[in-house]
């Protein structure tokens, strides 16, 4: 619904714009998709749009056409994102860029040089239409890279789609050209109506953020308090699909309800069979996943706990950002020593969302919490580096730790949860960590459009507690051991370590042995 209402606020601004502009001017205002510049001032008939075929999957390359009307200036520096927002690695998408080719509007050859690793800067001689082409080659493996098989097609955006140097904030279309034996489309782009398998976003950021798939996926639809909502699966056979709809249903739900908003008005699930990883985006979500056996409780837990993940960061690390994750730099890494609540909160939100959708109990989150414990105490890298350094060095180090860095999921968790039950206990139980989030999304996405800094962070953490929250920070910034039992012991619950093999011991959750009101109070609050 936000976007929505931005999209159609610039568009109308755009508009008014080149109204006054060609009223003054006397002449007839063309139609087209205007781009407005920096500052304000229109440009008129400024138009921004892409062509990828998908035709030629033995070639496992799509072919690129890039129009840009309304060239101004001596220089057009195309560039090639290095990364892709949500998989903090630089990926170097330059490198698979192939026979590129530059003309005027009127098929004249322009020349270009690349002038970095990721740029091409075409001499534009004065012409006010610019057409580039280009190959891409598609054979990545991970949900932060493009595929082009027989199988099927997937567009990873900021690795297929250049944007034009400084404008980034410019409307596109897209145009996709199928192979013949592709049958469906599925993305969180808005379609053009009446443009046989055309898209468009308000800007380059909205592309980079929506992938597109395209194959021979089952499309299934459901809506959930008024919105709708696709999930596209690659390799349906016997899946039980009434079943999965219902469980996605309460999941979201459940996810939607912690911060009481929806900024979406469409959501789309991209399901691209069995494998490894997942993508979160603002309205969609890329998975590499096999379906659920429904009616089997751990295999429902497994597959929903990932989906929940991937879909609840489009609150967490989507609107609810550290200031360094958005507006992004396309060409460097994006640092930031929040990592451990972007990733490690949105785990810990796994567990309580499956929780209130009713496909974990008690028990089994406090099992789960233990097993991430005991990963956090075992790791050979638990006194080496804090969890805002794992955060902060993520971009070269193994995401999910090794034995030189700590794993910002899983001490990133363990963290969230000291937050969630310290903001409880502070405020007898009548405050959490729903409320931090709330907070954060209300006054830095809603409010300022922006990220928060690791300041602003802790004051809004500091301001629901209604206290100092030195000793908690200590945990995220340094290496510090953890006091377990006082947090545990405000839910009367504690740890219990248990000496195990070759110096490593176990640890598991428990219930103190003793347990007054105020902390079953608490308990019953949380789980
Ligand atoms: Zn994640």
């Amino acid at each position: 619904m936000l976007k929505k209402f931005r999209f159609y606020k610039i568009r109308g601004l755009a508009w008014l714009l080149i109204l006054i502009l060609g009223l003054t001017a006397g002449c007839r205002v063309n139609s087209g998709h205007p781009g407005v510049m920096a500052g304000g001032a229109v440009e008129a008939r400024s138009v921004m749009s892409f062509t990828v075929s998908t035709e030629d999957p033995a070639s496992s390359r799509f072919q690129v056409v890039f129009r840009y009307e309304g060239v101004q200036g001596r220089d057009v520096e195309l560039k090639m994102p290095a990364w892709s927002p949500g998989y903090y690695r630089i990926l170097n998408f330059a490198a698979n860029v192939e026979d590129f080719k530059a003309e005027d509007g009127n098929g004249r050859v322009l020349t270009w040089e690349k002038s970095s690793e990721n740029t091409w800067k075409i001499k534009t001689g004065g012409t006010r239409v610019l057409k580039t082409s280009y190959k891409v080659v598609a054979k990545g493996q991970g949900v932060a890279e493009s595929q082009l098989t027989e199988k099927r097609a997937y567009i990873s955006p900021t690795g297929v789609f250049m944007f034009v140097a400084g404008r980034l904030n410019h409307p596109v279309r897209v145009t996709v050209r199928p192979h013949e034996k592709f049958t469906r489309i599925s993305t969180g782009l808005a379609p053009v109506l009446d443009e046989e398998n055309t898209f468009q976003a308000e800007n380059f950021d909205e592309l980079y953020d929506c992938p597109i798939y395209i194959g021979n996926q089952e499309v299934l639809t459901f809506n959930v308090a008024g919105l709708p909502y696709e999930l596209a699966v690659e390799e349906p056979k016997d899946f039980n699909r009434e079943e999965t709809i219902s469980v996605l249903k309460r999941m979201i739900l459940a996810a939607t309800g912690v911060v009481g908003e929806v900024p979406y008005n469409r959501y789309v699930f991209i399901m691209m069979g069995p494998g490894r990883g997942g993508l979160e985006h603002r309205n969609s979500m890329a998975v590499f996943s096999g379906l659920p056996r429904v009616e089997d409780r751990r295999s429902l837990q497994g597959w929903l706990s990932f989906i929940a993940h991937e879909f609840f960061h489009l609150y967490n690390v989507k609107a609810i950002r550290p200031v360094a994750l958005g507006p992004f730099d396309y060409e460097r890494e994006n640092r930031t020593n929040m990592l451990w609540f972007s990733e490690g909160g949105t785990v810990y939100y796994e567990y309580l969302i499956l929780k209130r959708a009713g496909f974990m109990n008690r028990e089994e989150i406090l099992n789960t919490l233990s097993r991430i414990i005991d990963r956090v105490e075992n790791s050979p890298a638990r006194k080496m580096e804090s969890a805002a350094q794992a955060s902060h060095r993520a971009w070269e180090e193994p995401f999910f730790g090794s034995e030189k860095t700590i794993s910002y999921y899983d001490l990133g968790a363990v963290l969230t949860m000291l937050l969630d039950l310290k903001l409880r206990h502070e405020t007898g139980a009548q405050r959490n960590l729903d409320d931090l989030m709330k907070l954060l999304y209300r006054r830095f996405y809603r409010e300022q459009g922006r990220g928060f800094t690791d300041g602003e962070f802790r004051a809004a953490c500091e301001e629901v507690a209604g206290t100092d929250l030195s000793e908690f920070f200590k945990y995220v910034y340094t290496t510090e051991s953890i006091d377990y039992d006082k947090y545990l012991g405000y839910a009367g619950l504690k740890l219990e370590v248990t000496p195990g093999e070759n110096g490593r011991r176990s640890y598991s959750i428990k219930l103190a042995d003793e347990i007054d009101g105020s902390q079953l109070r608490l308990l019953n609050s949380w789980l």
